[in-house]
């Protein structure tokens, strides 16, 4: 099996051992979805990262958790999630239909049906960033021109192949500056993640200018055309106005992976 996860675009190398930690723990053997899915419920059950427990908080110290998860041409997504340790394994759940994405109180309500505990999934020193946001929009007063600056951060991902299948899945807490309600490219499929014949892919950076270049899809249809690297280089290169973009993606080749600035990650 080829596996390779990433802790976030803009997340130092030093990660690397964080994230390896979590590959190590995640993978199932002959099994590419158990084993995404296993990884980033490892990634998320680490406070280092910004997704399941240590998910950055909203402007209003809130959490909203966006996951997902693709396989065998079938999706499975959660948008602003709340109170659950891992909302991954909730967008394994919605995966299994009739639906592909489930958003808010009733995806929450959709959790707990499915037997999953509330959970606060806060940490101290999110609740100390709130704080540096909230002195930094009083300074500034316009959430326009600070959210300009933002760039993703410590969100988590993995794709895995297996003698031709591929798996994707994807999950995060947002960026920092983001109002209740907001989703980005995390959950959406063909932004965030994507996985078919030629492979998977999953993507890292401000999800808004993510969404708009559909990046995890376009790298996705690029495999054949610049191989798996090449096509990781192509949607990456497209980022070159201040926004950054990390892209992770397994192939035929193997694995690659591509960044506009540093990103943790670590594969197997
Ligand atoms: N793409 C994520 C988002 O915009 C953030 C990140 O990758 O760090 O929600």
């Amino acid at each position: 099996m080829n596996v390779i996860a990433h802790g976030g675009v803009g997340s130092p190398r030093e990660m690397d051992d964080d994230v390896l930690k979590a590959v190590r723990k995640g993978v199932v053997d002959d099994d590419v979805f158990g084993t995404v899915i296993d990884v980033v419920c490892a990634l998320e059950d680490d406070p280092i990262f910004n997704a399941g427990t240590g998910s950055r908080m909203r402007l209003d110290g809130s959490i909203q958790m966006d996951a997902a998860v693709m396989y065998g041409g079938e999706v499975g997504a959660v948008g602003c999630l709340e109170k659950v340790k891992n909302p991954v394994k909730v967008a394994a759940e919605v995966y299994k239909g009739p639906y592909v994405f489930l958003v808010g109180q009733d995806a929450e309500r959709f959790a707990r049906g499915m037997g999953f505990e509330s959970y606060d999934p806060s940490t101290e020193k999110r609740g100390e960033e709130l704080l540096k946001m909230q002195n930094k929009l009083g300074e500034h007063q316009e959430l326009k021109k600070v959210y300009d600056m933002v760039d993703g951060g410590d969100t988590v991902g993995c794709v895995a192949s297996l003698d031709g299948e591929y798996a994707a899945a994807v999950s995060t807490g947002g960026t920092s500056f983001c109002i209740r309600g907001r989703v980005g490219d995390s959950p959406l499929v063909g932004c965030g993640f994507y996985a078919g014949e030629h492979g998977a892919v999953v993507t890292t950076g401000k999800g808004e200018e993510i969404i708009k270049r559909l990046s995890a899809y376009r790298c996705y249809a690029g495999i054949p055309e610049y191989g798996l690297k090449g096509a990781c280089e192509m949607v990456v290169e497209e980022f070159t106005d201040g926004a950054s973009l990390g892209v992770i993606a397994v192939g035929e080749e193997g694995v690659a992976s591509a960044s506009s600035k540093q990103m943790s990650q670590a594969s197997l």
